[in-house]
């Protein structure tokens, strides 16, 4: 079945690629494609987010396409920055500047308030329009300072539970072993593809 992943996030594309690189899915680059833009993200949640990008990737290529929608969900800030993890310090923030603001915000929570989980939510719209979706989450802690120069956007100050390594101290290959967006893709592959998909 052919794909395009419906992402400009370089970071977020290399990550999807390498979980998608299973038997009889072939995955297209949404840069492939000329006059293409991002829709804006304007869904209340991660589904309607990731339906929305998939849905416009669709109609832009009439091609099946896939797209992630990722939230961080902390205990001690009442679930925020949740579905606005990518604004949380203002609309154009870098990766640096929200993780700044979470530490910021999160200052003098001692280490056992500080639980937080990954979410993300994996969509698939298919060429006739039917949805497919998959969800995974990825439990763990905020620590104090970022730890670790691997991953992307939070993995600095993440700590998965039963690791004492940030998400950014993991090679690529450790993250993609137990990430939220490999648990969403693996929801999502065993709906499209049901007994190939582990
Ligand atoms: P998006 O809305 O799915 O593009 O993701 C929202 C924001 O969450 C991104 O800008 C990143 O800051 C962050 N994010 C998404 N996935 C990850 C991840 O796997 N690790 C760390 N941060 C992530």
């Amino acid at each position: 079945m052919k794909f395009v992943l419906a992402t400009f996030n370089r970071d977020k594309a290399r990550e999807l690629e390498a979980l998608l690189a299973i038997p009889g899915v072939e995955i297209l680059s949404l840069s492939e494609f000329l006059l293409v833009a991002s829709p804006e993200e304007t869904g209340a949640t991660l589904l309607e987010n990731a339906v929305l990008k998939a849905e416009a990737a669709r109609r832009a290529t009439g091609l099946a396409a896939i797209a992630d929608d990722t939230g961080l969900e902390v205990l001690a800030l009442g679930g925020a920055p949740g579905v606005h993890a990518a604004r949380f310090a203002g609309p154009r923030a870098s990766y640096a500047d929200n993780v700044r603001v979470l530490l910021e915000r999160l200052h003098g929570v001692p280490p056992a308030r500080r639980q937080a989980c990954f979410r993300t939510v994996c969509a698939a719209v298919l060429a006739d329009g039917t949805r497919v979706v998959g969800e995974g989450v990825l439990e763990g802690r905020i620590v104090e300072s970022p730890r670790g120069a691997n991953g992307f956007g939070y993995d600095p100050v993440f700590e998965p539970s039963g690791s004492d390594r940030t998400l950014a101290e993991m090679t690529s290959e450790e993250k993609n072993a137990i990430s939220h967006r490999a648990r969403a893709v693996r929801a999502l592959a065993r709906q499209l593809a049901p007994g190939r998909a582990g």
